[in-house]
């Protein structure tokens, strides 16, 4: 068979050049033949014959069906791909071509076999490689572009697409220069070209913020770093970007709040700061502090919401009126400040014609969500005469400040060494005496009080705050500043709790006596004032009967019918009235007749005058009769020797107290008088 060998020729070149292995079958006789490759590839040895029989299972579909379809298939000839059992129980895809040739009028299939099972594993292993890298691509934060030496892009992942806004179909293929502002977009060829002739680059290995162009057209700033690298034969360039706007705006963002309020939009105090601190002269120039009345009100009753809407539009207004002229800022709360340069000739009229401008913007009435809202301010003011550092600018401007608040509201001042010296320092004592009340560094301690019979039978007690460095402040520095800055009743209370305490523990040994304590008639009218004396006497364990309060004349006159409803409620429990500095508030003495009083001190100023012969002498006597006819006890106070004792009793007074008896002391010495007490015998003799 000259023409099997003629093909046996072609199939060895064949199978020198591809995978293939050549196969014959005589369909009359059902003979095979297989070359040496094709017996290699199904894994038998050369030696090997194949025939139907052998051959038929080693095949899915099975041969005698693969030879089937290649008589069916004419002239155009078969392939079809099979799998192929081998021996060894592998596996392999083969394809398998066959057509139907007659050869001396004998039907003969020229076939081959052809190996791509490895083919297919590597197609396998690329496609998953290829989806490994598409994915690991389109997972990155940061955008990947991927250009080639023409700057032509390959590649272009989805945060590239975010960032960008081009979809990646858009600009594949497309120059990179597009994602650039000019003058880079025009250069960017040449960029390249430096690069792959001189090895040069700015941007090449090292990261760097440039500017990147959206597809809206917006600039914005980048972070990109290129990296070259070889893709088959040919240069490319991978770029990793960052898109920096939104750091940039956080940044952005903290710096403008580092320097302006957020509710108003004007400089904050940082800003005024350094504003002030950059003017090198400040002469001709004057600050003013603004601070709206009772601003917490509109929080308290609306919300902050509402006061942050309130002050932005006080800010707006401000900003209006003068923000053109002058240096407008917002500190914290509700507090304005306004920087005049142009006020050279500062004379004080000047300063006023402002303040009232400064008012009568504040105060029309400001609409909010919730309410309408009537505002009023005050305004320290600071005419500036040289440099003074920025925080002593402020911190003077708000003494003056301080001291319009003070005045009430609506209200403004000029600052003033003198008046802010005084101010600071009972600021300072301000500041110390909240802390001494909040830690109860206040004592009581006690003055004796003895009746005709020189028998100690009560005490006056008096408060006494003990500083941190141990010295004793008395009463006198501090009692007003209590009351003028609201914490008498804080202070009274803890009088009270102390006091209750004490008559307890004396009232163990000395079941009558009595202690008296001071009450400034505004502690006397808080609401509450009757329910927490009666608690804290209750839970001491006290002798309401052995209490009497001590009210100092010049001050009931005004409050006098409050006081008499709340003294006729303590009444019923027994405490007593005792209406003190007697003779120096000018009475009515008919209205003191309508109290409830049981006993008037003669103030110490009279007794300590009062000789006979002497003018306060007959006076004392007239205050005496008149007591006496009132049924009131007499208290002689202020008695520092024994002949104003003598004279004191002898005028009729029914108790005397002084320092001739025993000066006010801590409870404990108090204590050890009272156990000792003995009357002098001098007075004894007479
Ligand atoms: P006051 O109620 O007239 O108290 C009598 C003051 O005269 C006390 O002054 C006392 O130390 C002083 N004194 C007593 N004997 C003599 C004496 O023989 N000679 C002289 N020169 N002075 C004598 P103190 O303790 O400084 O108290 C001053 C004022 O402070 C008191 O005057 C009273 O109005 C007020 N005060 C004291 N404690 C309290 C308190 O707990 N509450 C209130 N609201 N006021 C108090
Ligand atoms: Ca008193
Ligand atoms: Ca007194």
């Amino acid at each position: 068979m000259s023409e099997r060998l003629t093909s046996e020729h072609i199939l060895h070149c064949l199978e020198k050049t591809a995978d293939i292995g050549g196969w014959q079958m005589e369909l009359q006789t059902g003979k095979l033949y297989w070359t040496d490759k094709s017996k290699s590839m199904h894994g038998r040895s050369v030696d090997f014959e194949p025939d139907m029989d052998a051959i038929q299972h080693t095949f899915v579909p099975t041969f005698d069906i693969i030879v089937n379809d290649i008589r069916k298939s004419h002239e155009n000839g078969y392939c079809r791909k099979v799998v192929v059992l081998l021996p060894n129980g592998q596996q392999k895809s083969m394809l398998v071509h066959g057509s139907v040739e007659k050869i001396n009028g004998q039907e003969v299939i020229f076939g081959a076999f052809q190996d791509v099972s490895i083919g297919e594993s590597k197609l396998k292993h690329a496609r998953q490689q290829a989806s490994l890298y598409h994915t690991t691509i389109n997972s990155l934060v940061e955008g990947l572009v991927i250009i080639d030496s023409q700057g032509l892009m390959h590649t272009f992942n989805s945060a590239a697409e975010q960032i960008f806004g081009y979809s990646a179909n858009e600009v594949l293929g497309q120059n990179v220069s597009m994602l650039m502002p000019e003058p880079h977009r025009s250069r960017h060829d040449g960029y390249i070209h430096h690069f792959e002739t001189y090895g040069e680059a700015k941007i090449i290995g090292i990261g760097r913020e440039v500017d990147g162009v959206r597809k809206n057209g917006e600039q914005f700033p980048m972070h990109l770093a290129v990296n070259p690298v070889m893709i088959g034969d040919e240069n490319h360039y991978v770029g990793t970007i960052r898109d920096l706007s939104s750091e940039k705006n956080v940044a952005n963002k903290l710096e403008w709040l580092s320097h302006y309020d957020e509710v108003t939009g004007l400089p904050n105090r940082t800003f005024l700061l350094n504003f002030l601190n950059r003017q090198t002269e400040l002469v001709g120039m004057s600050i003013f502090a603004i601070d709206i009345d009772h601003f917490k009100r509109i929080n308290l009753a609306h919300g902050y919401k509402e006061g942050n809407l309130t002050l932005a539009r006080i800010g707006e207004r401000l900003a209006m009126q003068f923000g053109e002229r002058h240096f407008l800022s917002r500190d914290m709360a509700d507090r304005f400040w306004m920087v005049v340069r142009d006020n050279g000739n500062q004379a004080a009229s000047q300063v006023h014609e402002l303040t009232q401008a400064i008012h009568e913007c504040i105060e029309k009435p400001i609409e909010g969500e919730s309410a309408i809202h009537h505002l009023t301010c005050c305004i320290g003011v600071l005419l500036l005469d040289g440099h003074q550092d920025g925080s002593s600018v402020i911190s003077r401007a708000e003494t003056a400040l301080y001291e319009a608040k003070i005045k009430g509201t609506g209200r403004y001042c000029i600052y003033n060494a003198i008046t802010s010296q005084k101010l600071l320092k009972e600021y300072g004592l301000e500041m110390s005496l909240r802390n001494a009340l909040e830690q109860e560094k206040l004592e009581c301690w006690l003055q004796p009080k003895v009746n005709t019979k020189l028998e100690m039978v009560s005490a006056e007690v008096l408060v006494r705050w003990r500083k941190e460095d141990g010295s004793i402040v008395p009463p006198d520095q501090f009692i007003g500043l209590a009351e003028k800055i609201g914490l008498i009743a804080t202070l009274g209370r803890l009088v009270l709790r102390q006091s209750a305490k004490m008559l307890a523990k004396i009232n163990r040994s000395h079941a009558d006596f009595k202690l008296a304590v001071n009450v400034s008639p505004k502690e006397l009218m808080e609401t509450d004032f009757v329910d927490q004396l009666l608690a804290c006497f209750r839970s001491a364990g006290a002798n309401l009967h052995n209490l009497t309060l001590e009210v100092t004349e010049g001050t009931l006159i005004s409050d006098i019918d409050e006081v008499n409803d709340i003294m006729q409620k303590l009444s019923l429990h027994g405490v007593e009235l005792s209406i003190d500095d007697f003779g120096t508030g000018y009475s009515n003495l008919k209205r003191i007749q309508e109290l409830a009083v049981s006993e008037i001190k003669v103030d110490k100023s009279f007794i300590q005058h009062c000789r006979p012969g002497e003018p306060d002498h007959e006076l004392v006597k007239a205050m005496m009769m008149m007591a006496a006819a009132m049924d009131y006890k007499v208290v002689a106070e202020g008695i520092e020797t024994l002949d104003m004792a003598l004279n004191a009793f002898q005028l009729g007074a029914d108790y005397l107290q002084g320092y001739y008896f025993g000066k006010p002391q801590p409870f404990d010495n108090f204590m050890v008088l009272l156990e000792n007490f003995t009357p002098e015998l001098e007075w004894q003799h007479r």
